[in-house]
């Protein structure tokens, strides 16, 4: 049997463990088998990533931007193929997981051209005879840890921008889901990376992830995952004197007004909720909806989730695939017996459906009469499990809104110009969306939360360069 094995410091390199890959839609399929690595394996990767990054800083800009641009095409060109790897290993849709490669790869041709863009400031000092100039280097070793909802898209939209900016990346994919990650380390390596620019090291968060932020090597860490692992990261990177940007949860609000227009409110709030088994961190878990549509609305989301077809990821009919694992199961099972202890009402789904296949699968839920103070509106569950909050008017609903430790996503279905306004500038998110769901972005522009949700620079756009790079200041007598 072919097992994958890390890329360590230009080469293909196995370790003594193995771990599988599982399909979640059909738990008896190994997707593919990994070798493990273990600190040492990791300690070397940053070693070589280390000794790499003095000559890949100074590589001609184009160098770095063909590199990224062949890479980029190559998953364009691949997306059927990575599409079903990804489908296989995460259990979304195949039209999502073909979707998020095709991201990916946009990904990488997008900050193939933002290698050549950088530039800098040249100004007056404010001395005679001076001149000031502002420049941008890359950090050095950068660390990347990834979560297992988006296998391809998020190492993209970091392992990119590092590798554009001139620094040199060790990255550890989810152990859940690490055949997209190693797909981008053999086109990378076929790609031709110089050896020790770019390392794959795939394991556990507890003994690969953490060697990585525990290393004295390591400049700079990227890490997008759960609320309580981002906090340890953060505080030991602060302890350690690294840079650090998180990316962690959300319980993002979709305010749903009287006057939104019905078909496009349940689309959104369909969408937004339950598409990617509601396993995205800008999923709309909380839906604020406004009395006077609120029965029509819930009503009309009901007829929408009973219609919706829970399967096989591959399986052409299939509308929602199954939940990750069976870790992810319980929890969101552990959620939905909290929530109706809580005293919400169970108005749609949430029992565990039996397919062809042993699979994950799990009925969209729908929490009717929640409040804003149950834990099933402060936490994220992270499944396809949303609730109801009715709300009085729209100053109600955006106080609900906001009453919240996360900020990420936000957004509103009104046809109220004054209210989309008013809802753009006081929401109190990173990204707000207008009769659009909560989830769904663009690459090419800024990624990011406020409060609980996220810490340090935005992601993606030109804005990566604020954490992939750091600023110099220069001043000559003339
Ligand atoms: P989830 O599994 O819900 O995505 P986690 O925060 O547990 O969220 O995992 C996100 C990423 O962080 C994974 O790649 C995981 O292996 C990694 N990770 C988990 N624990 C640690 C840790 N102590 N140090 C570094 N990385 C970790």
């Amino acid at each position: 049997m072919s097992v994958r094995l890390n890329y360590v410091a230009g080469a293909f390199v196995d370790s003594t463990g193995r771990l599988e890959d599982v399909n979640p839609s059909d738990t008896r399929e190994v997707v593919d088998t990994f070798a493990v690595a273990d600190k040492a394996l990791t300690d070397q990767a940053v070693e070589a990533a280390a000794s790499a990054f003095p000559a890949w800083s100074r590589t001609s800009p184009e160098t770095r931007a063909d590199i990224l641009d062949t890479v980029g095409n190559e998953i364009l060109a691949r997306k059927a193929e990575l599409g079903a790897l990804l489908s296989r290993e995460e259990g979304k849709i195949l039209a999502e997981g073909i979707g998020e490669v095709v991201r990916a790869g946009r990904l990488f041709k997008f900050f193939a051209g933002e290698a050549l863009r950088l530039s800098g400031e040249k100004g007056a000092s404010v001395r005679p005879g001076v001149d000031v100039e502002i420049t941008r280097e890359p950090e050095g070793v950068v660390g990347l840890i990834t979560p297992w909802n988006f296998p391809i898209a998020i190492p993209a939209w970091k392992i990119a921008p590092a590798l554009a900016y001139g620094n040199t990346v060790v990255f550890k994919p989810a152990e859940i889901v690490p055949a997209c990650g190693w797909a981008i380390a053999d086109m990378l390596a076929r790609a031709g990376i110089p050896e020790g620019v770019f390392n794959l090291v795939v394991g556990p968060g507890s003994v690969v992830g953490q060697a990585l932020v525990e290393s004295s090597k390591v400049r700079a860490v990227s890490f997008t995952g759960s609320v309580a692992t981002g906090r340890r990261i953060g505080a030991a990177c602060f302890e350690s004197g690294k840079k650090v940007q998180l990316e962690m949860g959300g319980k993002n609000p979709l305010v749903v007004l009287d006057d939104a227009d019905l078909p496009t409110a349940v689309e959104v709030a369909v969408n937004g909720a339950y598409f990617s088994t509601g396993q995205r961190c800008t999923a709309s878990s909380r839906l604020l909806v406004q009395s006077g549509i609120h029965d029509r609305f819930v009503a009309a989301v009901t007829e929408r989730l009973k219609a919706l077809k829970v399967g096989h990821a591959l399986a052409p009919d299939t509308q929602m695939g199954p939940v990750v694992s069976a870790e992810q199961l319980k929890q969101d099972m552990d959620y939905m017996r909290i929530g109706s202890e809580e005293g919400a009402h169970l108005a749609f789904g949430g029992e565990v459906l039996e397919r062809e296949a042993p699979g994950h699968y799990l009925a969209p839920a729908l929490f009717t009469e929640a409040t804003n103070a149950m834990r099933i509106s402060r936490e994220e569950i992270f499944g396809p499990v949303a609730c109801v909050i009715r709300v009085a008017d729209y100053e109600e609903a955006l106080a609900i809104a906001n009453d919240t430790p996360f900020g990420l996503s936000a957004g509103i279905c009104t046809t109220s110009l004054k209210h989309a306004t008013h809802f753009k500038r006081n929401a109190a998110a990173g990204m707000v969306m207008v009769n659009l769901a909560t989830a769904g972005v663009d690459y090419h522009v800024p990624f990011g939360g406020r409060k609980g949700s996220s810490y340090g620079p935005r992601e993606q756009g030109s804005y990566a360069r604020e954490f992939y790079t750091t600023v110099k200041t220069a001043y000559t007598l003339a």
